[in-house]
């Protein structure tokens, strides 16, 4: 593919996470100049597990991002649901997606980050910078950076996650909406899980643990809770034990194995529904578009997928109206209806009535397993 004239003047991307490294490694082989900007003063430490669905691999497969991360990642066979106690409610079989889509994987978030910064070597990365003020003229818009310096550019990409400062310096004060539960993420060594993926469904309350390697588990625990519920250091990894010290099968090993409060990450689960995702030259992609709860672990594919059609949309017209225009229109559909699924997974996941949570388990029970797969490969089999 060829630089879009339109581009000559450079692309700024504010945010150096998953969206904005894989726009910087595919605008570099676009032959686009491009810079990024990123807050933080170093990159580590980078977070805990993720899933790469089978349509989050389709477009690392296509950046030639996924070279090498099979033998560094878990290739997951499936997922069991099963409730507190380990009764097993459903599994959903992903193997049997793979002939036709390919696999889905489960890594350390520093794995991906590995590979998505070796694509975009070459790029110049600002680290401990951000962007202060964005003023926009017909040709370019003028980026003044939080180091004091200015440059103009032919699109800036705000890829600076959920609370987005793109976001607000181009839309205003865009509220929020809090999901009503939060979250703890931890990387703990394991090798005693009966199966390699499992989600367990409480009252309130539900834990995820699955397999990143032969020897490392990535477990989330999610509880209803008020947003911003103080969560201090002294006593975490023990509240987190109590609150969960009625959940059975490897939950209380995995918990066990916890050895210290800087192992778990917390975040209040947020969604972004703001539209539109663009304006004159500024877009947004990625969380800072339309973040959105992980209960189909989608943000990170959503953000990707974002990239391979901003990419595609670019090279398609000469006026940024309309190659944005083109983006959005092709995105919007797609990520709505996953945010929404997400959500609604999310809220019955959630349930906290003894009848509710036990008519649900009933169903899921009672549901055949061709029909959790078959909501998956609705997912992949759409053109994107
Ligand atoms: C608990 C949990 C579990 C999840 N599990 C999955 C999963 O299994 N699979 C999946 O697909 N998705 C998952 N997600 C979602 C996924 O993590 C996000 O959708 C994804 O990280 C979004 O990527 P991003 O690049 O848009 O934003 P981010 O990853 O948030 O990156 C934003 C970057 O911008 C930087 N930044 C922030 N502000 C500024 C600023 N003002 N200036 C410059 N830089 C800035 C940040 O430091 C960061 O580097 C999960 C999310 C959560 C919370």
């Amino acid at each position: 593919m060829t630089a879009p004239a339109w581009l000559e003047r450079g692309v700024l991307i504010v945010g150096g996470g998953i969206a904005g490294l894989t726009l910087a490694g595919a605008l570099q082989r676009m032959g686009v100049e491009c810079q990024l900007a990123e807050r933080s003063e170093t990159w580590a430490p980078v977070g805990a597990g993720i899933i790469l669905g089978v349509n989050a691999m389709a477009i690392m497969r296509r950046f030639d991002l996924a070279d090498g991360l099979e033998e560094r990642a878990w290739a997951l066979e499936g997922m069991t649901i099963t409730d507190a106690k380990n009764r097993h409610l459903i599994r959903t079989n992903l193997a049997e997606l793979r002939p036709r889509f390919g696999i889905s994987l489960a890594l350390h978030r520093a794995v991906l980050h590995e590979a998505l910064l070796s694509a975009a070597r070459g790029v110049p990365i600002r680290m401990g910078t951000t962007v202060d003020s964005l003023e926009e003229t017909d040709e370019c818009v003028r980026a003044h950076f939080s180091d004091g310096s200015e440059a103009s550019f032919a699109l800036v990409v705000g890829a600076d996650g959920l609370h987005s400062q793109v976001r607000s310096l181009v839309f205003g004060d865009v509220p929020l909406r809090y999901s009503g539960y939060t979250c703890w993420r931890m990387v703990v060594e394991s090798d005693e899980m009966e199966v390699s993926a499992q989600e367990m469904w409480g009252r309130g309350q539900r834990f995820g643990a699955v397999h990143i390697d032969a020897k490392r588990v990535y477990c989330f625990a999610v509880v209803n809770a008020e947003a911003g519920r103080p969560d201090p250091a002294a006593g975490r990894v023990q509240r987190l034990r109590e609150e969960f010290s009625e959940f059975a099968g490897p939950v209380p090993a995995l918990l066990a194995s916890l050895e210290a409060p800087e192992q778990l990450i917390q975040n209040d689960l947020y969604e972004v529904l703001h539209t539109p995702w663009y304006r004159g030259r500024v877009v947004l992609v990625g969380d800072a578009a339309h973040g959105m709860t992980p209960d189909m672990g989608q943000g990170a594919a959503m953000a990707l997928e974002d990239i391979a059609v901003l990419t595609e949309s670019l090279g398609l017209t000469d006026s940024p109206a309309e190659a944005l225009g083109a983006w959005a229109a092709r995105r919007t559909a797609r990520v709505r209806w996953i945010q929404n699924q997400s959500r609604r997974i999310g809220q019955v996941g959630q349930w906290e009535s003894r009848l509710a949570c036990g008519l649900r388990n009933q169903l899921t029970r009672a549901t055949p397993a061709w029909a959790a797969t078959r909501a998956l490969k609705a997912l992949a089999g759409q053109r994107i």
